[in-house]
């Protein structure tokens, strides 16, 4: 093929007890997936327990691996949001959520990374959020873990912590909309693909961090992962 500039290179993640990499096709997010977190961003209960899903995207050049993670521009408010990351292996459209999580190729932790203040503006006026969501470097995530090697986290343990101090400590099982429920959902709007990531949401206890501050996260049954703002 002939380009008029070479093209970016694909995104890719490390994948755990493998030399070969899992290259990445689009990132995928879940608000709210979490009730404690929905209350904390001023969401109202819905009369049967659970909104349905919503979703928003990030470049897929927006993840990046732990380690150093630069501070992004234009905003005073960067919010941390630990999250379980499905990394699909197989897609389709319409997929049935009894053969969901045969999509699934691994499991990673991430980072949702937000500017929390350019969201709340945007959320006020109506506007797009992905100038709060999906800037660069905005999807630090740590390699992925297969299936094969772990299974299906349902539930356990997920916790963030900053310079040592807990920020967020929550459980899978609170998740409102399930791995498969989601890919099921997600499915109905988009052909998923291989390489496509989802990040499932974050449970409660956002807190804004600045240059320098460390962050460590883990999810039971996945790993840890951490990164410094810098
Ligand atoms: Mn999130």
């Amino acid at each position: 093929m002939n380009f008029v500039f070479p093209p970016a290179p694909t995104p890719a993640l490390a994948v755990a007890g493998s030399a070969a990499r899992f290259p990445i096709r689009r990132v995928f997010c879940v608000g709210r997936n979490y009730a404690d977190h929905a209350r904390e961003m001023g969401a109202h209960e819905q009369a049967d327990g659970r909104e349905p899903p919503f979703f928003f995207s990030k470049p897929a050049d927006a993840v990046v691996p732990g380690g150093d993670v630069p501070y992004p521009p234009a905003t005073a408010n960067l919010q941390h949001e630990i999250e379980l990351v499905v990394a699909l292996g197989k897609g389709g459209a319409d997929i049935p959520v009894a053969q969901a999580l045969d999509c699934v190729f691994g499991y990673a932790v991430g980072l949702d990374l937000t500017r929390r203040d350019v969201q709340a503006r945007a959320k006020e006026k109506g506007h797009p959020w992905d100038m709060g969501k999906g800037f660069d470097a905005s999807a630090p995530t740590g390699e992925i873990h297969p299936v094969a090697a772990i299974g299906h986290p349902q539930a356990g343990s997920i916790w963030l912590k900053v310079n040592g101090e807990t920020r967020q400590s929550g459980d899978l099982a609170n998740m409102s909309w399930k791995v498969a429920e989601v890919i099921a959902n997600l499915s109905t709007f988009v052909r998923l693909a291989p390489g496509d990531l989802i990040f499932t949401g974050t449970p409660a206890g956002v807190s804004t961090v600045v240059r320098g501050d460390t962050l460590d996260g883990g999810v039971a049954g996945v790993g840890e992962f951490s990164i410094r703002l810098v």
